[in-house]
């Protein structure tokens, strides 16, 4: 589903990423890790253009990007919609009910009417845990809470493909693991999955691969159990020593 050809993205002089290639199968769940600086945020923002690439080409599905040509707005709203992203921070709409929040862009985006939308929505919050929240404002809600609705919110477009920026990372850790299980529910449901994380216990034992960054580099990419039991270079090493 995901092709990425040398993609390229510089601020300034500094490289943050040097010409990455790669490739995620449908269904395949990708945990990226990597010290802090080494791009890994940049490289889940350049996939769906939050963050305009220097260079390469960006594949999802039939469409591709070729950044270093002008892109046209509606190829750059196709591409979005293919991609659902949670961030760390959960960028929920303060003023709008829980149901509101999931069922909002399905009726900007995807021109569902709002019964459809709202259905839609219940069916999201009560995969994630949320039915009985649905008529709250977010604000009353948990950070583990929040970052379910943000999971529904991203589902609710239908995406083909799910990006995760450590969404774990500003929860306290029994909150994080409400969040965790509802991302191995979603990848054990077939999605195919971006996670940028620190979560080592998800890069073992939930995703298929994992890749390893540095200074804007891929150092090595394996299946998860080779590159977190048994891993070729110094480097990723070094790192898994420091963060066990
Ligand atoms: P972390 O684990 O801390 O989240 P990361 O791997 O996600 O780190 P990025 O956020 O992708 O790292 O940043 C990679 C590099 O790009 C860093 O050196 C950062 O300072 C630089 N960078 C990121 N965004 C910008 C920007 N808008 N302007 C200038 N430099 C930036
Ligand atoms: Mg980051």
């Amino acid at each position: 589903v995901i092709r990425l050809r040398a993609l390229s993205k510089h601020f300034g002089a500094h490289t943050v990423l040097d010409a990455i290639d790669l490739d995620v199968r449908p269904g395949e769940v990708l945990a990226i890790i990597g010290p802090s600086g080494s791009g890994k945020s940049t490289l889940l923002r350049c996939i769906n253009y939050l963050e305009r690439p220097d260079g390469g080409t960006i594949t999802i599905g039939p469409t591709t990007i070729d950044a270093s040509m002008p892109v046209e707005r509606a190829e750059l709203s196709k591409l979005r919609r293919r991609v659902g992203m949670v961030f760390q921070s959960f960028n929920l709409f303060p003023h709008m009910t829980v149901l509101r929040n999931v069922s909002i862009a399905q009726e900007r985006v995807l021109g569902r009417s709002r019964a459809e939308a709202e259905e839609r929505a219940m069916q999201l919050l009560s995969r994630v845990g949320l039915a009985d929240k649905a008529g709250q404002h977010p604000g009353r809600c948990s950070g583990g809470q929040q970052q379910r609705i943000a999971i529904a919110r991203a589902l609710a477009l239908d995406p083909e493909v799910m990006l995760f920026d450590e969404p774990t990372s500003a929860l306290d850790p029994e909150l994080g693991l409400e969040v965790l299980a509802v991302m191995r529910e979603l990848a054990d449901s077939g999605m195919t999955m971006i996670v940028v994380t620190h979560e080592m216990g998800f890069a073992e034992n939930v995703s298929d691969t994992v890749m390893m960054m540095a200074d804007g580099d891929i150092v090595e990419k394996g299946s998860s159990n080779q590159v977190m039991r048994q891993p070729q270079q110094e480097r990723t090493k070094r790192f898994l020593r420091a963060v066990h």
